[in-house]
């Protein structure tokens, strides 16, 4: 069965395959990294980590490249207000992603790439278009992309020329930053920004401006970065590009553009967006106080996997909206996972060890397509329905003939291509420092009763520990603790 997904340029769902025979290559938009990302960006990279991992589940042997924009207006600003380097700044807000992104069990792209670390790849492309006629220096001293040039342009959102030129809002509907600069014509875009004395110390020797020979110091205008990296690390034409539905246009239109224009090739072949997330049925923003970030709601008690849970649980091409109600349902749904998948793993007379270990190994997709959580794997595989195959994997473990070891070996499968771990792992057991001190001296009392063999003196402790609402766990060495 192959893996279908949506493609926004040719409005159609067609197979996802690799042209080269071998690996899958897709490209997403990562983060501007100048605050906390929040669980809007998260709704989307979440489902492109479900979309990584079904290819991989699919034998498309994904090369997933993320990438971070680490230099823009927004990061400038940032850093500026807060008295650092661009690069102490962004790296700052690029490691709480990165620990954000463990939270959610995301998995780590193949290549990540920072667009300041790419600046003489963006320069060679400005200095091809400039060389082409495609792009211009501006009045004031920015190269700009010349969008009358190119004749597909509008080709990804479907934007007939005439609107463009008006068009002041990208595909989410939010105000685009028009620039202020000289420009022949409304819809076309810096490549390169000339210096100003509000980027302070950031700028770098540029393109040559071709009437006098000389490098424009400054920058690269936003969509430049993406056009050079993906280029760089998947090729001039590649298989899969992403990112949230605001990117659409203009982010990724202009991008189209200037990389088509540049290699005479064209860029991505299929092209996914994911539908922005709503909160409490509005659009996420700090003045509405409807702007949620991971830390904010793990700060309130819940629980990662909860908000993981909830992101997914709509398909990337619905609306989703996000209100705390929804989280409790969330977590109340993953709790009610893990007993559905102990009981399983009871009837199947097999302990969450063993379905952990190497011992249940997880199915392959087209042998999990004929278990009962086969349809959980087919929902994933026809244009990716998170929502269609949650809805699955609950039928599944409903099923009495899902008690086997095949059909555990293909939860293992689904369980890995959306990303949950519905069983408590490891780091939800607490140490001796994080229960109380009663607690904490009976489960001590119940630890040396064991040591000295006084079985019966151990099950008490055991119980009552039970009564006070914690699990004693065994360790080789010692004990730990978890809540429930
Ligand atoms: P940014 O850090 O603003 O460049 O955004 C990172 C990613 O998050 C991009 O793919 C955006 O399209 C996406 N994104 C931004 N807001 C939302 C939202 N409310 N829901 C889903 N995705 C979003
Ligand atoms: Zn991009």
């Amino acid at each position: 069965m192959e893996m279908r997904l949506y493609d926004t340029l040719s409005r159609e769902t067609l197979p996802l395959y690799a042209a080269d025979g071998k690996r899958l290559r897709m490209y997403a938009c990562g983060p501007t990294v100048y605050g906390p990302a929040h669980i809007g960006n998260f709704r989307t990279f979440s489902l492109l980590d479900v979309l990584r991992r079904t290819m991989e589940i699919a034998g498309l042997n994904p090369l997933y490249v993320r990438n971070i924009t680490d230099v823009d207006d927004k990061t400038i600003k940032g850093s500026a207000k807060d008295g650092t380097s661009l690069y102490e700044f962004t790296r700052k807000w690029t490691e709480k992603f990165h620990a954000d992104c463990a939270l959610l069990d995301l998995i780590v792209p193949d290549v990540e790439p920072r667009a300041t670390e790419h600046i003489p790849e963006q320069v060679a492309i400005v200095e091809k278009l400039l060389a082409s006629g495609h792009a211009y220096v501006g009045g004031d001293g920015s190269v700009y992309y010349r969008v009358a040039c190119f004749c597909e342009y509008g080709k990804l959102s479907h934007f007939h020329p005439e609107e463009l030129q008006t068009q002041d809002t990208n595909s989410a509907g939010k105000a685009n930053s028009a620039d202020e600069y000289d420009r022949e014509q409304v819809a076309d875009f810096a490549l390169w920004k000339a210096r100003k004395d509000e980027d302070g110390a950031v700028h770098w020797p540029g393109p040559r401006n071709p009437d006098t020979g000389l490098a424009i110091e400054g920058r690269p205008g936003w969509h430049l970065e993406c056009s050079a990296m993906s280029i760089k690390y998947l090729g001039e034409s590649f298989d899969l590009h992403a990112g949230g539905e605001d990117l659409c246009f203009p982010h990724h239109e202009n991008e189209i553009a200037q990389s088509e224009a540049a290699t005479g090739k064209p860029f991505s072949r299929h092209w996914m967006h994911c539908v922005h997330l709503l909160a409490e049925g509005k659009k996420m923003s700090k003045s509405l106080g409807n702007f949620y970030t991971l830390a904010d709601l793990v700060a309130q008690g819940y629980d990662a996997r909860a908000v993981k849970y909830l992101l997914i649980s709509s398909s990337y091409r619905s609306q989703l909206n996000f209100t705390v109600a929804n989280l409790k349902g969330a977590e109340s749904a993953l709790k009610k996972l893990d007993k559905g998948i102990n009981s399983l793993l009871a009837k199947a007379g097999i302990g969450r060890e063993e379905f952990e270990s190497e011992a249940i190994a997880r199915a392959d997709a087209a042998d999990a397509l004929g278990t009962p959580f086969g349809p959980a794997i087919a929902a994933l595989f026809d244009d990716m329905n998170t929502a269609a195959s949650l809805g699955a994997l609950w039928n599944a473990l409903r099923d009495d003939s899902s008690a086997s070891r095949a059909a555990l070996s293909a939860l293992k499968t689904v369980l890995y291509a959306l990303g949950i771990q519905p069983i408590p792992s490891k780091d939800e057991e607490l140490g001796a420092d994080e229960a109380p001190e009663e607690v904490v001296s009976l489960a001590q009392k119940r630890w040396e009763a064991k040591q000295a063999r006084d079985w019966g003196a151990a099950d008490t402790l055991r119980k009552q520990l039970a009564e006070l609402g914690w699990t004693i766990l065994d360790r080789k060495d010692g004990w730990s603790l978890k809540k429930g």
